[in-house]
């Protein structure tokens, strides 16, 4: 009898240890002063219920990646069509909330493909996120904020860049590779132009895309950025180009000497925990000239196993680590600390704020 409450007493004991083990290690993970994050880099996507506007294409719904993505968004075909595609802004909004550290987050539009009269290409378009649904909806959470897409092939899109400047859009975001824009055609010179003059950055996919039935990746090359770097405009190369290949070199590789030649460049941080990334955290350390020039993303929703795992990275965080992030419940509350556990500085996550001017909650 004795034996056992002592032993009881030692089992108690070191379940109480480790348990505050991991709150530690769960702070040392988390170690900022209340909520002030801003994610820079997170994607809707709807079906057109409740007249969302959006659509997916037939192919990209007969894809395998179709299901993932409904799932990632804690959503399914059932809650779109009764509750409308706004469903997600809620869940997203409301997650975001119970965040610990990360105060708001920026919702991406997504534009098509535009023909040659400057026309949307709904059968060339796989995704389709119209700004106007975006910016209504971001309009009803005060932690989501409003990105545009504008392809600047669309014959209006100098007035769509106006009107998105207007209703406050952080930026405008292009995906070169399934819009079909080529960042170093001369032909959008005076879209690149406005763009700086109205001081509005350009979040554009660079390095491979894989999330898509089908991408021209060629138009996902970082030297491509040269011509709206030059003409002064704010560039974020989302994932830093960690992917692919272009003329037999590595993206990653091509964009490096850019951070120097261009002060107005910037690499987001989103989606550089992904198996398909892995050990590209320790190279970005590696790299002084990136200091100062990363944004926070997490590239929500795609952040669910088995694409990303803290136990992916046992080669750069602790066990003890791994462990602690994965009871972490909140998505963004895990893809922050599973950054800072790979060694990304503090900074790094407040660096948006400052460069954009982005009023925090009070
Ligand atoms: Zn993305």
């Amino acid at each position: 009898m004795k034996y056992l409450s002592v032993k009881l007493l030692l089992f108690s004991f070191i379940v109480i240890a480790t348990f505050a083990q991991a709150d530690k290690t769960t702070d040392k993970l988390l170690p900022f002063e209340g909520k002030h994050i801003i994610d820079f880099h997170a994607h809707v996507a709807g079906l057109g219920f409740g007249n969302s506007g959006c659509f997916i294409s037939d192919e990209m719904r007969n894809n395998f990646r179709f299901k993932f993505y409904l799932m990632a968004m804690g959503t399914s075909l059932k809650e779109l069509e009764r509750d409308g595609d706004q469903v997600v802004f809620k869940k997203i909004s409301d997650a975001v909330a119970q965040s610990k550290v990360v105060d708001k987050t920026v919702i991406l539009s997504l534009d098509g493909v535009i023909n040659k009269d400057g026309e949307l290409d709904k059968n060339l378009t796989q995704i389709y996120v119209p700004n106007e649904y975006v910016y209504t909806q971001t309009q009803r959470y005060p932690n989501l904020l409003y990105a545009a897409s504008i392809n600047p092939y669309r014959k209006d899109a100098i007035e769509r860049l106006l009107q998105a400047k207007a209703q406050g859009a952080v930026l405008v975001k292009w995906i070169p590779s399934i819009m079909h824009i080529d960042p170093a055609d001369p032909a959008i010179i005076s879209f690149y132009k406005k763009m700086a003059e109205l001081n509005i950055p350009l979040l554009t996919h660079t390095g491979m895309e894989k999330a898509f039935s089908h991408a021209k990746d060629e138009l996902a090359d970082p030297r491509r950025l040269a011509l709206p770097l030059s003409l002064g405009v704010n560039v974020i190369a989302a994932h830093i180009a960690t992917t692919g290949e272009s003329d037999g070199e590595e993206n990653f590789e091509r964009i490096l000497p850019m951070f120097k030649q261009y002060p107005n460049l910037y690499g987001d941080i989103s989606s550089l925990t992904q198996i398909n990334k892995l050990g590209y955290v320790k190279k970005v350390l590696a790299h002084p000239e990136l200091e100062g020039r990363l944004i926070y993303g997490t590239d929500w929703p795609l952040q669910f196993f088995p694409l990303i795992s803290p136990w992916y990275h046992l080669d750069e965080i602790k066990i003890s680590e791994a462990f602690a992030i994965s009871r972490m419940k909140n998505q963004w509350d895990r893809d922050v600390a599973l950054k800072i556990g790979m060694g990304l500085n503090k900074d790094v996550f407040m660096q948006g704020n400052k460069l954009f001017g982005i009023a925090e909650s009070p």
